[in-house]
């Protein structure tokens, strides 16, 4: 057992520091619960706080992409249906590619501004370029 430990330690020292920058950007995974006949967002907070969105806009794409409504209750979304993990990964996954990833450097560093009429752009703070989004 004391050997299994020490090994375990030794592993987990060989391990390469993490740098501040330069860090991969790991897409959020959504911690989901269901309740009944509905599927609770556990860290809907935290998502959204990863990927520097606001998170009406992620409760409002979860509920037009899954065609249900989403009440935000504390740091929680709660979607009024019953949906795997896996479906709400991927439209996660869909959502972060579309609004938060920059299609020239692919990092994660980006805000959406909006512009006149409403037309929103996606605006890279790594590399400075701007796409249109839907
Ligand atoms: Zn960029």
């Amino acid at each position: 057992m004391d050997d299994y430990e020490n090994l375990l330690k030794r592993a987990r020292a060989s391990l390469p520091e993490k740098t501040a920058s330069g860090e991969r950007f790991e897409p959020p995974n959504a911690e989901t619960l269901m309740q009944g006949s509905k599927t609770v967002v556990k860290n809907f907070e935290a998502i959204c706080l990863k990927i520097r969105r606001d998170p009406q806009m992620l409760a409002k794409y979860f509920s037009k992409e899954l065609a249900i409504p989403g009440t935000m209750e504390g740091n929680r979304l709660v979607l009024h249906g019953k949906f795997y993990d896996r479906v709400i990964n991927e439209k996660l996954a869909t959502f972060i590619n579309k609004y938060v990833i920059c299609k020239e450097c692919s990092r994660p560093d980006t805000k959406i501004v909006e512009g006149l009429h409403g037309i929103k752009t996606l605006v890279c703070d790594a590399c400075g370029a701007r796409s249109p989004v839907k």
